[in-house]
């Protein structure tokens, strides 16, 4: 009730995640359980983990988990929470992976490191670059790597883009920093996300132009590049495309909600 009255979508679920969280169960054990009483501690740290919500802070960082596809990722407020449209990047990066025996792999401003290990965990011969400019974030994404069994085929650096990345990839990927500065709210559940990995400055396009000047010299051949965009920056980014690989083939889809959310450019061999 307090979250419902706090206007928080989905309530009664939410209220749910929290009380298994705090019993440390499923949602199997919880509704076998649903006539055993709860404790009087666990009450009460049920009841600070509510107000914490209702005040409007993400579930996610509340337990500390959030799943991504299909896999449950530890996040912290040192990273974003992964976004459900993220999948569409890692679908289509997958495919193409398998379709062109792509082995070499950059995940560029990994975070908590979901496009990375999800994309080890489905393609068990690649190898992986994850890489972040904020140290929280690599060593968030080497937690989430070693917890996926993954580590062993992935390298965590720590650095500015594509400055750390050692030696020419098949693909890179990223989702980077794109949202406005100026729609960046102080209120609401973005404002407790950390506001570097949402920042891409004046038109959201700073760090996405940055990555794409010298993404050149870090593709091979026949390398793709993929990208998450935002809200109708793909005319945006097909110019900054364009502008740094002039004869590749530029793409822009849109996400389930029809929202263009993916560039993807395929370099040819000259
Ligand atoms: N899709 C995120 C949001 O608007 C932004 C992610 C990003 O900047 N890469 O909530």
């Amino acid at each position: 009730m307090l979250l419902a009255g706090n206007d928080i979508e989905d309530a009664s679920i939410e209220s749910e995640v929290l009380l298994r969280h705090v019993l440390g169960i499923d949602r199997a054990r919880l509704l076998a359980s649903l006539d055993a009483d709860i404790s009087p501690e666990q009450r009460q740290l049920f009841m600070k983990l509510i107000a914490r919500r209702s005040k409007g802070e993400p579930t996610a960082y509340i337990t500390g988990h959030r799943e991504f596809y299909g896999l449950d990722f530890r996040v912290n407020r040192h990273v974003l929470i992964p976004r459900p449209e993220t999948e569409l990047l890692v679908d289509k990066a997958i495919s193409l992976c398998r379709e062109n025996g792509y082995l070499k792999i950059a995940d560029i401003g990994t975070g908590c490191g979901a496009i990375a290990v999800s994309m080890a965990v489905n393609l068990p011969s690649v190898t992986i670059y994850a890489t972040d400019i904020y140290t929280e974030a690599v060593e968030t994404a080497r937690q989430n790597g070693v917890n996926h069994s993954t580590e062993d085929r992935m390298t965590f650096l720590r650095g500015d883009l594509l400055e750390p990345l050692p030696e020419p990839v098949d693909m890179i990927i990223a989702n980077l920093p794109y949202v406005r500065q100026r729609d960046i709210p102080d209120k609401g559940p973005l404002s407790y996300e950390p506001a570097e990995a949402l920042n891409g400055g004046e038109k959201g396009l700073d760090k996405i132009g940055g990555l794409c000047s010298g993404a050149g010299n870090k593709l091979k051949a026949n390398g793709t590049l993929i990208l998450e965009i935002g809200q109708g920056q793909g005319e945006a980014v097909k110019g900054i495309l364009h502008k740094y690989f002039p004869s590749a083939e530029i793409k822009i889809e849109k996400d389930l909600a029809g929202i263009e959310r993916m560039a993807t450019i395929r370099l040819t061999q000259q």
